[in-house]
Parts: C-alpha cells; structure tokens; sequence
C-alpha cells in the first residue's frame, strides 16, 4: 500500500471547479512535490489530504485512512506545518515545543526537535521576539515533534531570503535521510529539483505532467 493514494479528486468552490481529476500515489519514504502557480489548487490538495478540507469527490487514502473522518491515533502519524503555529505569545521556543510534545504519544526529543531546525542557540527566547525564518522554523519544528510519518508542508518557502532557504533544503535533507515521507506544495522550480524524488506539475487543477524529478 502506498503512504498517499489519490484517485480522481475533485473539488468545487460553489461553480468553480479548483481540483478537477486528481490522480497520484506517494510511496513511503519519498518526497512528492506539486510544483504549480497561484491558484492551480495546490493548497486545496494537501488540506484535503490533512484533512482540513472536505473533498467534492474522489478517494484519498493516507496511511490507509480517510483523512475526511481522522482518528486521534491518524492525527498523531502525520505533520502538519502551519504557519503561525508557534505564535503563543510570550513563550519561549523550548516552552512551545515542550507545550506541543506533550500532545503526542511518541514526541521525538524536544532538544533533537530544536537542533534539527537550527534553533538551538534560540531555545530561551521568546518566538514573538524571532525573525520571521526563524519563526518559521518553529512552525517545521511543531509539525516534526510528534514524529510523524508522513509530513505535509504546503510552500514552505515562500518570502524566505535565499541563505534561509538553503537551510530549511538542508532540514528536509536530513528529514530524507530518516526515510519520512513527505508531501510539499511550491511554486519554485528550483525547490521542486532541490528536494523532490518524483512529483507533478498541477494548472488550473489538473496534473499536466507527473514523474521522476
Ligand atoms: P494554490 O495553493 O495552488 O495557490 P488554491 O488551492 O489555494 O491554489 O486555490 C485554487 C483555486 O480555488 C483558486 O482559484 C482559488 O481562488 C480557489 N479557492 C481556494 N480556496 C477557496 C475557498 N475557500 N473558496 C472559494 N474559492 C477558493
């Protein structure tokens, strides 16, 4: 079984169709990128595939359950990067990242969490007070401490400076290199080459070209 199975996905906002026949697997331990501009569909995938959107019609698996109805123990085998996560007020990076492992049953290390998005220097210090990559790696850090199987990051990148970029490439890199499957949303080519082991190009919600990268 694969870890992601898409078959013929549809969604429809009102009369527009964004997601028009969707379909694509994503084996264990690969990285799948949907590489594609603004509005060809690409965050209405991966929320479906979350389980933050209802779908309109189709079948997704991953790990072999409907995201649409998530068990507790689903939720806790797949990560979710959502930006602003990590923004709760005056809490410190090690205080938040501690807050959120308490919520899983199996957390990797706190202290493994942070050093693996480049945060150690940083743990004592309040998120509010971190720029805006920096912050942005607290969100990553958040959606890798439950040490999920499957991780979705939807245009992880964006308004990154290109020295940040480049280490943000290096954590997936590392992440890679555990064997975790990976789901990634972009509009860069570049970032689509650097990272990706197979993936498709997706317009106005359709995949027009889907392959080896
Ligand atoms: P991408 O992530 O590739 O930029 P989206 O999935 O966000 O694309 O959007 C695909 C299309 O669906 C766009 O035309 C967008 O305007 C539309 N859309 C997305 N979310 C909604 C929504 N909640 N209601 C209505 N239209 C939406």
């Amino acid at each position: 079984m694969s870890a992601i199975e898409v078959t013929g996905l549809h969604k429809t906002y009102g009369n527009h169709e964004a997601v028009s026949g969707l379909n694509f697997s994503v084996e264990a331990g690969e990285t799948f990128v949907l590489l594609g501009p603004n509005g060809a569909g690409k965050s209405t995938t991966i929320e479906i595939l979350e389980g933050l959107r209802v779908r309109s019609k189709g079948d997704v698996s991953v790990l072999g359950h409907d995201p649409q109805s998530p068990t507790r123990e689903f939720k806790s085998r797949i990560g979710i990067v959502q930006q602003g996560a990590g923004d709760l007020g005056r809490l410190s990076v090690l205080e938040i990242v501690k807050h959120f492992a308490s919520l899983y049953p199996n957390p990797r290390p706190v202290d493994e969490v942070i050093a693996a998005v480049g945060l150690e220097g940083k743990s004592g210090q309040p998120v509010k007070k971190l720029s805006g990559g920096q912050q942005h790696r607290v969100d990553v850090a958040l959606g890798l401490i439950g040490n999920p199987e499957v991780l979705f990051l939807d245009e992880p990148t964006t308004g990154f400076d290109p020295e940040v970029r480049r280490a943000f490439w290096d954590v997936i890199r590392g992440l890679q290199a555990e064997g975790m499957t990976i789901m990634l949303t972009t509009h860069y080519l570049d970032e689509a080459e650097q990272l990706g082991h197979r993936g498709g190009v997706i317009v106005a919600g359709k995949l027009v070209d889907i392959g080896k990268i």
